[in-house]
């Protein structure tokens, strides 16, 4: 699994998978530099921010 976040102001984030599983057929993934990105749970979706710029992202659930 590939994952990467390109922030608008061209900080790429690529998160990589731990090789790890917490349930069945779940991959856990983790930035692979923790200090260019945030990434917090919220109550209605996962935030990711750039430490460069502060910029946020919010990931919504799907319904
Ligand atoms: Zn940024």
């Amino acid at each position: 699994m590939s994952l990467t976040l390109v922030c608008e102001c061209g900080n790429n984030v690529h998160f990589f998978e731990t090789g790890e599983t917490e349930e069945y057929n779940v991959a856990l993934l983790e930035a692979e530099d923790d200090d260019v990105v945030q990434v917090a749970l919220r109550v209605d979706g996962m935030l990711l921010r750039c430490r460069f710029c502060q910029r946020g992202y919010k990931i919504l659930p799907t319904l």
